[in-house]
């Protein structure tokens, strides 16, 4: 159990963080299951698996194992020498899963370059088939869609983009559906079609004949929240993109892998993206792995002009694909997506019971194991809590100290305002839930008192 008399944190000066850590955090140790621990012996529950990556959870013995054997055999072989068994084999399986026609499987080492990847191929696309005046990407703010130029252009996270602004190209922005904040007298499905429809003006002030694509999150990550729109928004979007012949990217890199509770958030809705990007939990923190997917009919073009003009050295490298293959069998053999659909349930009814005691919880949102709850200062009124307070930096800090680890931030729509996320590995189980909230509760109450917070009995 976590001992708050060991101090969770380590005397050496890190040399490979770089940012001010306003806390030390300790050294890691060791993992298994839901769990990691220090290397005082304090245990933490990951109940964020890490950054929403590690979806089966840790120390995997059949990962481990299969990518003990692959080590064995050859971990790199560059993909312009050779093909390899495990990259053609996970590439099958994932086609599989994915929407009719998204059959080609482009691999990267993360979520960065599986966004970038979508944005460069979507424009080469365009160009291929004679519609060189296309390539405005719009997107949503907030978003996050990676740390790369070209995917930070597209990401709707001031503080995150402020500084390269000069750098990048100004891409057009249209708000996230946060239906819930609004106080017209809107139905959820007018809500849901009044924000879908930003699109349709922004295309069109932009000059339809500019834009090249849009893209989302269907279910938001940690910028958002886990932010579900209403049912309409999905299809009016695609109606949208249909209309003006503009490409719907998917943003699946958290959302995608069974987190949801399906293997794609979009398949709760009929989206129809032409791209999907992929990462965190198809590697599950074993190896960096990520994907663009794409149809046959989108890449046929691009071959047919010379070829996708982009990749990575660490691409497709047999060892990552091992272990994403092994992650595969995994979710499979232990049904982790049912598991994460039912197990989401759970959690959420209980973050819901916790919104009625600790009346500063204003929304509780998501799918599946991607699950947010967002402070508020007035339940009527949908305020946020002050900014000096610190809200989304202090519940994550209590917790931790709980051993209890969540995520945070401070983002959503037109004003800021602080989220936290629970998001366990889809291995969780009813009791190891009970754990999480217990502490959560206990965390909750510590941070009413310290910030004053209203408590109901
Ligand atoms: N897109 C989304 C939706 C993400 O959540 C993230 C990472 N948080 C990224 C892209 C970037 O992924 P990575 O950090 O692996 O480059």
């Amino acid at each position: 159990m976590h001992s708050p008399e060991k101090p969770a944190t380590s005397t050496r000066a890190p040399s490979h963080l770089f940012y001010q850590s306003r806390l030390r955090r300790p050294l890691v140790d060791r993992a298994e299951g839901i769990y990691l621990w220090d290397q005082n012996g304090n245990r933490f529950i990951d109940g964020s698996s890490g950054a929403m990556v590690v979806n089966i959870g840790h120390g995997n013995r059949h990962v481990i194992d299969t990518m003990k054997e692959q080590m064995d055999r050859v971990t790199f072989a560059y993909r312009l020498h050779f093909e390899n068994q495990p990259a053609e084999d996970l590439a099958r399986r994932i086609a599989g899963y994915m929407p009719d026609g998204m059959d080609k499987v482009f691999f990267v080492s993360g979520g960065s370059e599986a966004v970038e990847s979508c944005l460069k191929f979507a424009r080469q696309y365009a160009v291929a088939v004679g519609q060189k005046q296309r390539w405005k990407i719009i997107s949503r703010f907030p978003s996050y869609h990676g740390g790369t130029l070209g995917a930070l252009a597209v990401t709707g996270y001031a503080a995150l983009t402020d500084p390269f602004t000069p750098m990048m190209k100004d891409m057009p922005k249209i708000p996230a559906p946060t239906a819930y904040l609004d106080r017209d007298n809107l139905s959820m499905e007018e809500h849901g079609l009044r924000y879908a429809d930003r699109l349709e003006e922004t295309i069109l002030a932009e000059g339809a004949e500019s834009v090249l694509a849009f893209i989302m999150e269907p279910v938001g990550g940690a910028s958002t929240g886990a932010l579900v729109a209403p049912d309409s928004y999905y299809s009016r979007i695609r109606e949208i993109c249909d209309r003006y012949g503009v490409l719907l990217i998917h943003d699946e890199v958290m959302s995608g892998v069974g987190r949801t509770g399906k293997f794609l958030g979009g398949d709760y809705w009929n989206c129809r993206p032409d791209l999907i990007a992929l990462s965190k939990g198809f590697g599950s923190g074993y190896s960096p792995l990520g994907a663009m997917v794409a149809p046959s009919r989108m890449v046929q073009p691009v071959l047919d002009t010379g070829g996708f003009q982009h990749g990575y050295t660490y691409a497709g490298n047999p060892l990552a694909c091992a272990a994403g293959g092994a992650v595969l069998d995994e979710i499979e053999r232990l049904d982790l997506i049912g598991n994460a659909e039912a197990m989401g349930e759970v959690l959420r009814y209980e973050l819901v019971e916790l919104s009625k005691r600790f009346p500063f919880i204003g929304d509780v949102r998501g799918k599946g194991l991607l699950l947010a709850a967002e402070f508020v200062e007035d339940l009527v009124t949908m305020k946020p809590l002050p900014k000096e307070q610190n809200a989304f930096q202090r519940v994550v800090d209590i917790a931790y100290d709980k051993g209890l680890i969540i995520y945070s931030r401070r983002t959503r729509g037109g004003v800021e305002g602080d989220h936290f996320l629970v998001c366990p590995p889809m291995i969780v189980t009813r009791q190891q839930i009970g754990e999480i909230v217990a502490i959560l509760a206990d965390t909750l109450r510590d941070l009413a008192n310290e910030l004053d917070l209203p408590v109901n009995k």
